[in-house]
């Protein structure tokens, strides 16, 4: 078995829903189980067209003995049977599911980076990573302290993922 961890966001449609759902899903798949999940955080969108709603933000912890290009797709697939739509780049979405790092894995193909490129800049990422790995020793992934200022926009909220 491998640890991994996995980067859910949703601004779009029932989003608490939305993430629920795929922590159910990802509980689900073959030889996976979720271990441990972050609070849930919302953030106002990135990079992202004005009037964009805020995204729900959240980290699971997982076990798997399920390849890393495996879980990637199973993620894919959860996103599709959510009814996610890809319009154009970082458009609104009803779920994204990212893989941030999986442990013993190293690559940088297109379809597959991990640890994913670009979490060390993203604080809606981070803060809950750090939540998870409160000694910031994340598998492959010593997690970068979080600038005060973008920690700020990253409010916890009262909903939990389960
Ligand atoms: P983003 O999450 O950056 O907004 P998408 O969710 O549309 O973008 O993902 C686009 C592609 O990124 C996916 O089809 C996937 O193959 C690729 N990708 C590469 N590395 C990763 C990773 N670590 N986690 C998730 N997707 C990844
Ligand atoms: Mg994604």
């Amino acid at each position: 078995m491998a640890e991994a961890v996995i980067a859910l966001g949703s601004n779009l449609g029932d989003r608490a829903g939305n993430l629920r759902a795929a922590v159910q899903a990802l509980d689900a798949l073959p030889q996976t189980a979720v271990l441990q999940c972050s609070g849930v955080y919302e953030t106002a969108p990135v990079d992202c067209a004005p009037g964009d709603g805020d995204y729900l933000n959240a980290a699971v912890r997982l076990e798997t003995a399920m390849p890393p290009a495996l879980l990637l797709g199973a993620c894919l697939g959860i996103e599709a049977s959510q009814g996610r739509q890809r319009p154009f780049r970082n458009a609104p979405r009803t779920l994204d599911l990212d893989l941030i790092l999986y442990e013993g894995a190293a690559q940088t193909d297109p379809w597959l980076t991990v640890p994913h490129p670009r979490a060390a800049a993203r604080a809606f990422v981070l803060v809950p990573l750090w939540e998870l790995y409160p000694d910031g020793a994340a598998p492959g992934f010593p997690l970068p302290a979080v600038p005060a200022d973008a920690a700020d926009g990253v409010r916890r909220t009262d909903l939990q993922l389960r």
